[in-house]
């Protein structure tokens, strides 16, 4: 089967994991990004069994494992100390299983360096404000006013705020403030436990350990309370920070700016539609949710996959996109609707999610068989995504030992 000239928008995880698995299938790929050059933004990321399945295939697992931390377990408690979260990876009873905790640039150099290595183009500084059909292709129209050369498949791998998908879904109240900081040696904090705080679903911190002597630390916010957070000033929200979890004390002393805190909205929206002529939306530009249960990256890269055994098939262009589209489905709707579902448990200001959430929830997660449905629930692997993929669980054992041999300490960024 001849190969395609394949445009994709946007260098994410979505774009650069499609570009290398579109590559390695013979199609002539070429990446376009808005950035100067290419680079992530954000900070911590849960990489779940799914997400490093396909990395696995992508040959870069044992690479993003030896620079992420191996987390065993997600652990929270109310202002009163009692345990409102516990759900652990061994909960899923497969041997060795973890999730990963990793600094989103890590993840990204990881597959920017791959894409850089094959020889795939990428075009810097190419804003997409939309496209347009031309003969038998499409092609991007620039934000400058110019236009790409045509390609026979467009790619949507743009993100939330994708310029090529139709407006849909909605901005959710609450985002959170996201910094990345120096793990404290002999510090309170467990290095495999992303660990969090909760005063009824009103305020949330939490420590994500990402790897090479870093943790990134995020506080819940409503979005519109972020100016007056900034007006409240940086001593304010510390005491109110340290009230709720006294041991992060030490670790708010490495903030000494609210520039260093970054605030990230979320927004839960749905496609209907992920497929027009000559283009498919892929990632965030699909589908996006609230990183409650930590899975957008993970669905980014399984919908890349999905991608290239969609295009590996016979058939017409349409069909094909058709067959990768339905592999990704299921799995999407399922997750967007248990992401709805948990959010407000986590993040609200109505008081009785979170009484459900501690008296309820909780207590009867830990119960057999509901704590190994938390476990495959978190992992993402509600659905049986893999199996419908093709994908097997990663090889955890190997990875544990690469993982033991990393830890070095890397400069903030
Ligand atoms: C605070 C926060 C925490 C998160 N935590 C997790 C987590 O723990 N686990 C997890 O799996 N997911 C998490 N997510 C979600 C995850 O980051 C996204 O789902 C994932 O990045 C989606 O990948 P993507 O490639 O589709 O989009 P993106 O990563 O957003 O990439 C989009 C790319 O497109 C480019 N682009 C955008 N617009 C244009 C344009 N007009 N023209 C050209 N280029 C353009 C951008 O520059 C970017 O490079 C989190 C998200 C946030 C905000």
């Amino acid at each position: 089967m001849a190969g395609l000239d394949i445009g994709i928008a946007g260098c994410g995880i979505a774009g650069l994991s499609a570009a290398l698995l579109l590559h390695r299938q013979g199609h002539r790929v070429t990446l376009y990004d808005r950035f100067e050059e290419p680079r992530p933004l954000g900070a911590g990321l849960m990489i779940q069994p799914t997400g490093l399945a396909v990395l696995d295939r992508l040959g870069l697992a044992r690479r993003v494992a030896a620079a992420g931390a191996p987390i065993a377990r997600l652990h929270g408690r109310n202002a009163q100390g009692r345990v409102v979260l516990d759900a652990r990876y061994a909960d899923m009873r497969q041997a060795g299983v973890f999730g990963l905790g990793i600094h989103r640039a890590s993840l990204f150099g990881a597959l920017h360096e791959a894409v850089c290595a094959e020889g795939i183009a990428i075009c810097t500084e190419a804003e997409v404000a939309g496209t347009e059909l031309d003969g038998a292709g499409r092609r991007f129209r620039l934000a400058d006013g110019t236009h790409s050369p045509v390609h026979e498949l467009i790619v949507d791998a743009s993100g939330l705020h994708s310029a090529l998908a139709a407006p849909c879904g909605k901005w959710l109240g609450y985002g959170a403030l996201w910094t990345t900081l120096h793990w404290p040696e002999d510090g309170p904090f467990d290095a495999t436990v992303l660990e969090q705080r909760y005063r009824a679903a009103r305020q949330m911190i939490g420590v994500l350990p990402v790897g090479q002597g870093r943790l990134c630390l995020f506080w819940s916010l409503r979005a519109d309370r972020y100016d007056a957070w900034q007006e409240a000033g940086l001593a304010a929200w510390k005491d109110e920070a340290c009230r709720l979890w006294p041991a992060c004390e030490g670790l708010l002393g490495q903030i000494a700016d609210p520039g260093q805190l970054t605030f990230a909205r979320y927004a839960h929206r749905l496609l209907p539609q992920p497929l027009g002529e000559r283009i498919v939306h892929i990632g965030d530009a699909w589908h996006s949710a609230s990183p409650q249960l930590g899975q957008g990256a993970n669905m980014a890269l399984l919908d890349a996959w999905a991608l290239a055994q969609g295009l590996a098939q016979p058939g017409p262009l349409e069909r094909r996109l058709g067959h990768a589209i339905a592999l990704r489905r299921g799995h999407v709707r399922l997750y967007q609707w248990l992401t709805a579902l948990f959010t407000p448990l986590y993040q609200s200001d109505a008081a009785l999610p979170a009484i459900f959430r501690d008296r309820i929830l909780a207590p009867v997660s830990r119960i057999p068989p509901a704590d190994r449905i938390q476990g495959l629930l978190v992992g993402g692997l509600a659905g049986s995504p893999l199996d419908r993929l093709g994908l097997a669980m990663p090889d955890y054992a190997g990875l544990a030992d690469d993982q033991c041999a990393s830890t070095v300490a890397v400069p903030l960024r």
